[in-house]
Parts: C-alpha cells; structure tokens; sequence
C-alpha cells in the first residue's frame, strides 16, 4: 500500500495550472506537471483501503462509479509511492492502452467512488496516471512492439475515435491484420477534432500513440468514409470482421424560434474549424472573434466552445444551462461512492471568470427564441428562467413568466450533446439498432444482428466518455478475437 497514515500526513494536490490569463493566448495544454516527489505523496495518500471502489466502473444512478476500465489503481499509487515508476508503468498499461488521453481528459469517476474521498479529499488518481504514463514516454520505455505471430485474419475497423483505436490495439496484439477507415482528414475522432488542443495536444500527445500504432502494424485509412468512398459490401468481402467505432455523431437540435438565422451553429462545427484550422496553420472558417457568444448547454463541449471563444478573441461568452447550479456538497440522495453531482469550475468557466470577473454559466434557464437585425443576421436570444415542477412523476422545466430577458448575441453555439449514431452506413449493412438509435449489440458479445459485424463506443452506448469507449474497445476486439479463433485471451 502507500505509506501508513499516509492519508493523515498529507494534503490532496494537484500541480497549479498555466494562468488563466496568460494561456487564453494560445491553444497549448494547460495542465503542467507534478515534480516527482511531490506525486510520490499524492501516491502515499492512498490507503489500499481493501474495498477499492476506484476501479470497479459499474452504473450507479445513471452515472459512471469506479474506473470503467478497471485500472489497476492503489497498486501503481503504491509503486509510484515507493519510487518504481517501470513497475506502475507495467501495471498501467495492463487495463489502459491509452493513459495518456484519460490522464488528460477523464472527468475521474475513480476519485468519485475513492474510499478516502468518504472522509477527505480523494487521491489525485487520475493526475497519477497521467505522470506515469509520460514518465514512460520520457525514459523511452514506450516502444513498438513487434507481433510475434499474425493469424492471417483480416479486421476493418471502421472508425478512429478512443473506441476504434483500442479495438484496433487490442486485435493487433492478437495477430490480426487490422485497418483502421477514418473519414476525416485526421486520425483520433472526438479526441482529435472535439476536445480542444488545450485539453489534448493533437500533435505531441495523439499524434504520437497513432504513430506508434502504425509502427506496430495497424494501417489507416484516412479520408476513407465506409459507405461512400469504400463501399460496404466490399469490406464484407475483404474482411473476416468488422467492428463499427462510428461515434454517435448527431448533435441534438433546439427548436426555437428563428433558429434558421445564420450565426447559431452546432458546437461541433465551431470546435473542428478551429482544430482544424489550428493544425492546418489556416483561419477558422467559423470564428467568434469580436463577438457575443452564447453557448447553450452546460457539458464538456459547452465548456470547450466558452475557452475556444475567448482564446478567439470574442467580445463575452455566457453559458446558458436548463438544469439548476448543483450543490457545493453531496446531498443525500447523491451518497458515496455515486458520481458527485456537485458544483465544479472546469477550466473554461475559470477562465471566463478570470477575464469577465464572473463565472460564464446562467442557470435554470430556457432559450425562447433567436432574434435577428434588419439584415436577417442573428443579433440576440430571448431567455427565460425555469423552474423544474413535476409532471407524472419527472421532473420537467417550465418558464416562469416575467423573467424574460434579450441578450445580444451574434454567435450561439448548441451544445446540447448528440442523439446517437449517424445512419447512413448502418442501413446499407442492414444493422439493427435499439429503441435509443443506437446500435444494437449485447455487452456481452457486442456482435450486430450480423455475425460478422460488431459494435463498440459511442455508437453501441450512445454519448458517453473516452474512458468507456476504451473499454468497450478493449471488450468488442476480445470478443470480435473469440469469433475469429474460436477463443481469446485477450482480457
Ligand atoms: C467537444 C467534446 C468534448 C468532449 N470532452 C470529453 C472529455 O473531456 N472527456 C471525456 O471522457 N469525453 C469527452 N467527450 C466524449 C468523448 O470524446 C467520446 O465519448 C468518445 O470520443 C467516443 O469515442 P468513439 O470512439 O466511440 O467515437 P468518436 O470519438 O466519435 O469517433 C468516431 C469516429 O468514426 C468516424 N466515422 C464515422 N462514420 C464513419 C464512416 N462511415 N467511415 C469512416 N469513419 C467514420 C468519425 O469521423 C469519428 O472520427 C467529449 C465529446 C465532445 C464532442
Ligand atoms: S481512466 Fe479515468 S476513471 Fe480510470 S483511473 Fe484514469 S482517470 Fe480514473
């Protein structure tokens, strides 16, 4: 375990981020490291408590409780504790062949469930993984690694987001020959053109896995659309299997009055054009310099599109959120080891804070419709606060009247999240889908209707976190391994 009393004798810490002012300069990473042995604290923290919650990953209330990938994690606090950093290395990369991403962008729920966060603040897991991980990369002990045997078996998987690349690491182990068909210009999904630079360095940080793949013998097909550049029935042909890692790309729409003025765009546009534009060394074909922006939805894109706004140069950004401001502490129908539904700062909101004195997000409040100029350009949203009453047992937003407001606006980002998977590709390989859209595969087989055809991420489970799409990356290629060898010992 970490040192005895460890949890007693230490404070939680985590390493002070760049200045909020100074990083809305630029779109590098924000987050800097922890010297070592500071972090072999943060290590001796953990209490091997017996009953390590943290990687368990299960649905509790709706929401992630424990590590869905069930990393391995009171045992590497206890290697870094203790200084062998090649041991936690080895354990890390038993369960997660990506720590470099989820050290950077996981929301934690392993701190939600840690044992010690029943009393005190949780162990910095997730800050721990992410040293780990680019200690390795730094001692070189991230290598290619040469395939012993191949099978002779041929997997496409189709899609590059966190899914599609741990299926495709996880088949490459077991012999097979595996490419990877990505539509965009660029490897990496939502982890590429979603999540800013700023969370997730496109170029040092994915860039440098997705070599390394291709250096271990994975093929990518960039600008490749399965469906309409290479056609499915082709890759039914080509292939022993396939696995289906498409995303659940379709954003949730707002049906407000005039939401047909030009000026209100879904957040994923804005986010791409300006990644895009960013690793291009272009201009954003969609830009919220010198602009009012206002995001509506209150997730991870919504906080991406506020720092991507001001480190545009817009004029103010607000966040709009139907839901009310959480509370600071649980509450008792929130108890441990559940997700804590409590008020967080992510770094979106502290930097609107830090250039507009007050943080960006407006609760409990409604968009009731869009207003335009002369021109027929967007110059303003009609808002309203809600309350939330309930209706037949659920809870449901209604306005309340007389708490109109017009904010001026010439830019509105909708960032209400995704409706599930695009259906294009899945209705030419007659692949059937389940009462959310989502295609429909069992979590325990994650095979379609079709006996070659599997499914994994955000296109199985609909929305969900780069965490789960590993996991269910990891468990799609075991099983995808099964059908193709009779067995498998992938885990
Ligand atoms: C803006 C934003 C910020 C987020 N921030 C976080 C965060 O901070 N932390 C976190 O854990 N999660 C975050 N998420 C969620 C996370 O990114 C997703 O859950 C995760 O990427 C899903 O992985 P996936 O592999 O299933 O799909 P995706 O990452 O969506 O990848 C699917 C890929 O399939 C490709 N594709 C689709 N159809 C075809 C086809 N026919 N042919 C070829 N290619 C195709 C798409 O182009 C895409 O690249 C965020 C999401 C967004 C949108
Ligand atoms: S992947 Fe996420 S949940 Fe798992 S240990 Fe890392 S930060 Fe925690």
């Amino acid at each position: 375990m970490g040192k005895v009393k460890g949890f007693m004798e230490y404070q939680r810490a985590l390493p002070a981020d760049r200045e909020s002012l100074e990083r809305i300069k630029d779109f590098q990473e924000f987050h800097k490291e922890m010297p070592a042995a500071e972090l072999q604290k943060q290590g001796a923290r953990c209490m091997d408590c017996g009953t390590p919650y943290c990687h368990t990953g299960f649905m509790l209330s709706g929401m992630t409780s424990g590590c869905p990938i069930h990393n391995l994690i009171p045992e590497w606090n206890d290697y870094v504790y203790n200084g062998f950093w090649h041991e936690a290395y080895d354990r890390l990369m038993k369960t997660n062949n990506f720590p470099e991403f989820t050290g950077r962008v996981c929301p934690a729920p392993c701190e939600g469930s840690c044992v010690l966060g029943i009393i005190e603040p949780p162990v910095t897991i997730k800050n721990i993984e992410c040293s780990i991980i680019e200690h390795a990369f730094r001692e070189g002990w991230v290598e290619p690694k040469t395939i012993a045997f191949r099978t002779a078996k041929r997997v496409a998987v189709v899609g590059s987001g966190p899914s599609g690349l741990a299926c495709a690491d996880q088949l490459n182990k077991a012999g097979h020959s595996v490419t990877v068909f990505e539509r965009d210009d660029r490897i990496g999904g939502l982890m590429m053109y979603g999540i800013p630079n700023m969370k997730l360095d496109k170029v040092q940080i994915v860039q440098r896995r997705i070599d390394l793949m291709k250096e271990e013998g994975i093929t990518f097909m960039e600008s490749t659309e399965v469906g309409v550049d290479y056609p499915a029935d082709k890759l039914l042909e080509e292939f022993d299997a396939v696995v289906l890692c498409t995303g659940a790309t379709k954003p949730r729409d707002l049906a407000a009055e005039g939401r047909e003025f030009p000026g209100i765009h879904y957040a994923m546009d804005f986010l791409r054009s300006s990644t895009k534009a960013l690793l291009d060394g272009s201009a954003p074909s969609l830009t919220a310099v010198g602009k009012n922006v206002i995001v509506i939805g209150g997730g991870d894109t919504g906080t991406d599109c506020v720092a991507t706004s001001l480190r545009q140069g817009c004029k103010s950004v607000i966040q709009l959120e139907i839901m009310p401001k959480p509370p600071i502490e649980r509450q008792p129908d929130n108890p441990w080891p559940e997700w804590p539904r409590t008020f967080k700062v992510d770094y979106g909101q502290e930097e609107a804070a830090d250039v507009q004195g007050e943080d960006p997000r407006k609760y409990s409040m409604m968009t009731k419709k869009f207003l335009a100029d002369d021109a027929g350009s967007l110059k303003a949203v009609e808002v309203s606060r809600v309350e939330w009453v309930k209706e037949d047992g659920r809870f449901v937003p209604q306005p309340v009247a007389g708490t109109e407001q017009i904010i001026p606006s010439e830019l509105v980002l909708l960032a209400m999240g995704f409706i599930g998977p695009e259906e294009h590709l899945l209705q030419q390989l007659q692949v059937a889908r389940d009462e959310r859209s989502n295609i429909r595969a069992t979590e325990k087989t994650f095979m379609t209707n079709r006996e070659q055809i599997f499914a994994a991420g955000d296109a199985r489970r609909g929305q969900s976190l780069v965490v789960w799409a590993i996991a269910e990356g990891r468990s799609a290629a075991r099983e995808c391994d099964r059908f193709l060898m009779g067995s498998s010992s992938l885990p």
